[in-house]
Order: C-alpha cells, then structure tokens, then sequence
C-alpha cells in the first residue's frame, strides 16, 4: 500500500496518487513504502515541534486516560483552563477573554460574530461592516471566505457570500511605486483603510480584519515598517475594531509568539490556530479584550455562538503542552534564531536565481516569489502551472513545502511557502534548499 489514489475522501483530485502517510519522525514524515519527507512547510505551517514530540504525545495520552472530551455546556476542564491562562499571561496588550475553536475558519467566524455582536450590544446596530483585504486567506467557512480576498476560492460561491469590502493588501514588492520607500509605501497602504472607512461613513463600520503576515495567498508577505501602527491609530480614530489572523504566522512561527509583537500594536480580537496545535490536535482560539467582551455581557449576558467541541479536553491538553514548549521551553525563541539561518541560506541559494524575483517573510516563516524575468517581476503564466508543478517535483525529491499560484491578474506571482518545524538543524535546511533547488528546476 505505497501509494493511494483517493475513492471515497474528498477533496479528491482525478488520477491523483498521494503517498500513505505511516510515520513522523522530528522533521520529517514516512510513507508506507518507508520514503521520508523532510517536512519544509509544516504541512500547511501547523507542526511547529515537528513529528513525534513525546512531550505532546505523553500530554495528550495522559488527558485521554483521564477523560477524552465534556461539553463545556457541563463542564470545563484542567488543560482548558490553563491553556486560556497561559495564552492571557503571554498576549499581546489587553487580549484577556480566549473562546477555544477547533480550527482557523471557526476562529475566524467567531471574531467576525462578537465583533458584529460587541457594536449591537453597545447600542450602535449601524455597524455591521467588516473591512479586509485583497488577496487576503481567512479560512473557507461561508463568513471567513466572505472576508478573505482570493477571488478564485470565492466565485463559486459568490451568491452566498455576505457583502465585505477589501482595500489592497501590503505588499511593497507588488505595489510600492518604482522609488517609493517601504515605509512610505506603508503609510499609503494603511492609508487606504481611512479612504474606505470614510466612503462607507465610519458609523456603519465594525472591524477591520487582516493577516498580521500574510500567509497562504500572497506567500509570507510581513507588513511593511509602521503600517500596522497607522492601522491602530486610523481603527482608533474612528472606533473600528482591529481584529488580527495570526492563525498561521502566530504562535512563534515569525520568532515571537505573536507576530503583532513586531509591529508594536495589539489588536481588540485575534484570531490563532495551527502552530497552537502543532497538529497533534485540532485547536483553534479567538481572544477579544476585556473592551470587547464586557458591553455584551452587559446587554445581552453571553456571546451569541457555540460549537460541540470548543475547549475539548484533549486538543487543549495538547495545547497546553505546545504553547508551554513554545514559551517556557525555548522554542519560539529558537524560531528567530533557526528562521535567521533559513533566512541566510534561501539568500544564499536563490539570492541571485533568474527565477526567484523575491525572498521574504519572518522568521521560520519564509516566502520565495517565483517570476519568469527578475527585472520586470512578471510572473509566468497561470496555465503553466509552476506551483503545482513545483509541489510535485519537491515530493518527488523527499520535500513537502507549500507552492500556491498566483493570482489570476497578474497581481502575484506563483510563490513557495516555507515554514519547517522550530527544531530544524542547519543541515538540515542544507538539505531543504538543495531539494527545493531541484524541484523549482524541474517545475520550470
Ligand atoms: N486564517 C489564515 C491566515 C490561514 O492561513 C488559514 C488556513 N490556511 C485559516 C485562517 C483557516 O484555518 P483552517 O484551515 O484551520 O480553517
């Protein structure tokens, strides 16, 4: 049983044969027929420890002797409530109410509903308009897609989805003016909220929500220098609330816990999700400011919302050990250093690549943006197909990393996400980079 091709489980893509996943082991994965994977993305940036950690392992067994799940309709638990407690203790700012999730599209339902339910409950039922960003990523639930801004993913569904309004994302490399300084172009880019803040008439406006690095779309795209602060200043100016998705570039993944902590701003809801599980569980958390949380209590008692599994006692028990070996063990202190070589040696490799127009992101979260021409920056056609082609030849060579293809306007380029577990050794990124090399010759 090497390989499968995929009959009953969806998504199921025609003819595909995935390899049988059998094993982890630290940085790499083994399938069935005993091949390995060096895993150079994490899967989809989730397993921040890598594979097998028996710390987790032995946190998880242990809740799962003791009970595996209550409905928090009934109960709450021991994990549940230390995981809420460590997560208060190490937020950034005020972020002091956690509402546990089993992913990131919940997580991000829920930030977009108690923000909805914060502005009813204060007396100003006016505001209902949420703001995002093109090419923005969200998660896939009918609320969170409404709010993302990839157009490919939405159309399909585009009868369905509530009206949300986009301004551009920030992207210095994309949009800045041939001259135009990054931080400049960053006053600009935040600038654009205002813009649009005022046409819609800021009484109608709720939340503005983004990525605080932009993951999955655009590729590992960080904010550029002091445009989160002029955000901050423009959603105070106008009573907006800042809600921040660090469901892939939180939880250490850019080399501090939270991302927003490099920006120098704390939004009034957040949302967090894979690195908080690092895939040994399915968790995910929404955190809101005591602001946000109390005038809802007030007028209406609780938050309007709810799923069966939220705090189950077995992902928080994993959780808590992963947030704990994050913080008091090192490890997202670990990702800045490790994500500085990986950062050096990607320079090193494809610095000067006639194909890769641009190496960027934060810390064990790195991006390469693939172009046909350098100068020009012009990406090459969709129909050729370069992420995909590239995700393939890389399983072929023994690496998972996580290519995406641009957008179909030309807007981005194909660009390859990478986000390797924190215990990575250099030699091992030697190996990442030589089989990334290959496989992007192939792909092209
Ligand atoms: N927000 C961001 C920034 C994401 O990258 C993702 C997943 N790629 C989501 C939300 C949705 O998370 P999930 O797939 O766990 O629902």
């Amino acid at each position: 049983m090497g390989e499968r091709a995929m009959n009953h489980i969806l998504p199921r893509a025609e003819g595909v044969r995935l390899p049988v996943v059998a094993g982890g082991e630290g940085c790499y994965l083994i399938d069935t027929e005993g091949r390995r994977y060096l895993d150079g993305s994490g899967g989809a940036a989730v397993s921040c420890l890598g594979h097998g950690d028996p710390d987790i392992i032995a946190a998880i067994k242990a809740q799962l002797d003791r009970v595996a799940f209550a409905h928090t309709g009934f109960f709450t638990s021991e994990p549940a409530e230390a995981l809420a407690d460590l997560l208060v203790e190490t937020a950034p700012g005020d972020l002091s109410r956690v509402y546990f999730l089993s992913g990131g599209s919940e997580a991000a339902e829920t930030a977009i509903k108690i923000a909805r339910q914060h502005w009813v409950a204060r007396g100003e039922p006016g505001r209902h308009r949420l703001i995002a960003r093109e090419q923005s990523y969200h998660g896939n639930t009918l609320g969170a897609l409404a709010a993302g801004g990839n157009p490919a993913r939405k159309a399909p569904y585009a009868p369905l989805l509530a009206e949300m309004h986009h301004i551009p994302p920030c992207h210095h490399y994309r949009h800045g003016e041939p001259g135009e300084s990054a931080e400049d172009y960053g006053r600009r880019a935040a600038d654009a909220l205002e813009a649009e803040i005022l046409r819609l008439g800021p009484e109608t406006v709720m939340a503005f929500m983004a990525e605080t690095v932009s993951g999955a779309t655009l590729g590992c795209v960080p904010p550029a220098p002091g445009y989160f602060r002029r955000i901050r200043e423009i959603c105070d100016r106008y009573g907006v609330l800042l809600i921040l998705d660090e469901v892939m570039c939180g939880m250490g993944r850019t080399g501090t816990l939270w991302a927003c902590e490099q920006d120098g701003v704390a939004p009034d809801i957040a949302t967090i999700a894979k690195g908080l599980g690092g895939g040994y569980q399915p968790i995910g958390a929404m955190l809101c400011t005591e602001a946000v949380y109390a005038p809802i209590v007030e007028a209406h008692g609780a938050f309007q919302h709810g799923h069966t599994y939220i705090g189950h006692p077995t992902a928080t028990a994993a959780g808590l050990a992963v947030l704990t070996k994050l913080t008091r063990g090192g490890l997202a202190a670990r990702a800045a250093e490790i994500g500085a070589v990986l950062r050096e040696k990607l320079e090193a490799r494809f610095g000067q690549h006639p194909n890769v127009g641009d190496i960027r992101g934060r810390g064990m979260f790195q991006g390469i943006e693939i172009v046909a021409d350098r100068e020009s920056k012009a990406p090459f056609p969709r129909a050729r197909g370069v992420a995909p082609k590239i995700k393939k030849a890389a399983m072929r060579a023994g690496l998972i990393c996580y290519p995406a293809q641009g957008t179909a306007d030309g807007q981005a380029g194909d660009h390859v996400l990478l986000a390797p577990p924190f215990i990575i050794e250099p030699s091992q990124i030697d190996e990442l980079t030589d089989k990334l090399e290959t496989a992007i010759t192939e792909a092209i």
